[in-house]
């Protein structure tokens, strides 16, 4: 029986499934709801004109990281490109765990960390934040040194809650814990504090970066790893030779150029962010969490009516099922009309 070959420890594995797409307004994924103006949509066609698609793309990104390099002020010896910050988040996991290596995450945050770790071999230790997801940062160094994991990865500003840590506390946990700190900053620029400038402070903080979210370019799937030259070196043995194409690295290169173009999309995302935001909280119910990313986290009694509703009227926004999140509902910022939109139904239903 060919099953018998399969692995016994990701028997109970689930594929990533997207569902439907065809909804009337989708503010489920954290996407930017900016599509490309028409003038960059032709400085893009110009430049994949020129790609020799005959050959492999440039193995280490040089152009692509030279001009994130200038977007992000860290200088491009420090980083390396990859295929979304997914990929970087499984390559760091590769280089470093082996079969029962520990890494410690918080809960609640991004769940591929867990995937990646557990499809490796790996072990995950679960450290909570508190009521408000904040973080106990002296508890979190305590038990991270008990348990001692060879990674702590973590999420600032945090998906799904969109709470962040303070700079001075970060840098305490980096400090402090003796393991490899990752702090995935996929959300910093709609918050604007990073410690992508303490990178060659540390040597064991690795920051990681996605041109996913704010700058509106998740088709393309480019994320960006920062860390100082040893760790960069030992992560690079283990990275796919070819692992950005060679459009995805053109494109790139022609978005990150238009830093004012950017920037004035970044701007447009935070107010309405901080829209939804506002009106939310004026909803009886509700529960709303501040938030620093482009999305906002509340909880409500009637969490699973309120998305059966939405889903109904072919509104596809955030539900989570399980533990702290069980009545929580996450909306990605739209634009003014689709936020609009969710929210007079959220009011008739909530
Ligand atoms: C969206 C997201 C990512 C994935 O970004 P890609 O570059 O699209 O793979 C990574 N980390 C967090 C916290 C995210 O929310």
């Amino acid at each position: 029986m060919i099953q018998s070959l399969f692995r016994e420890d990701i028997k109970d594995f689930i594929p990533y499934e997207v569902g439907e797409q065809n909804y009337k307004v989708r503010l489920d994924a954290n996407e930017s709801f900016i599509g490309f103006s028409e003038e960059l949509k032709n400085k893009i066609c110009l430049a994949v004109r020129n790609i020799d698609f005959n050959r492999y793309p440039d193995p280490d990104s040089k152009k692509l990281c030279s001009f994130y390099s200038d977007y992000c002020g860290v200088s491009k010896e420090y980083m390396m490109a990859g295929n979304g910050s997914d990929e970087l988040i499984q390559i760091i996991v590769n280089a470093f765990l082996n079969k029962d290596d520990k890494i410690a995450v918080i809960n609640p945050d991004f769940t591929m960390y867990k995937v990646y770790t557990e499809v490796r071999g790996g072990k995950v230790i679960t450290l909570s934040s508190n009521e408000n997801f904040n973080l106990d940062v002296d508890s979190i160094i305590e038990k991270v040194n008990n348990k001692k994991p060879k990674i702590l990865i973590l999420s600032n500003p945090n998906n799904p809650t969109g709470a962040v840590i303070p700079k001075k506390d970060i840098l305490k946990i980096v400090e402090k814990c003796k393991c490899i700190v990752v702090i995935d900053e996929a959300y910093v620029d709609f918050y604007g504090k990073t410690v992508i400038d303490q990178i060659s402070n540390y040597e064991n903080l690795i920051v990681l970066r996605t041109c996913s979210k704010a700058l509106g370019s998740a088709a393309l799937r480019l994320g960006f790893l920062i860390t100082n030259k040893l760790l960069l070196k030992e992560i690079k043995k283990v990275k796919p030779p070819f692992n950005v194409n060679s459009v995805s690295q053109t494109i790139g290169e022609v978005i990150l150029k238009n830093k004012k173009y950017i920037k004035e999309c970044i701007n447009r995302i935070i107010q309405e962010r901080d829209y939804l935001y506002e009106v939310l909280s004026k909803i009886d119910g509700l529960k709303v969490y501040p938030t620093e990313a482009n999305f906002v986290l509340f909880e409500s009694e009637n969490a699973e009516e309120i998305n059966r509703y939405l889903l109904e009227k072919g509104i596809k926004i955030r539900k989570f099922k399980d533990g702290r999140l069980k009545n929580c509902l996450r909306i990605t910022a739209g634009t003014r009309e689709e936020n609009r939109v969710v929210i007079k139904e959220i009011e008739e239903r909530g």
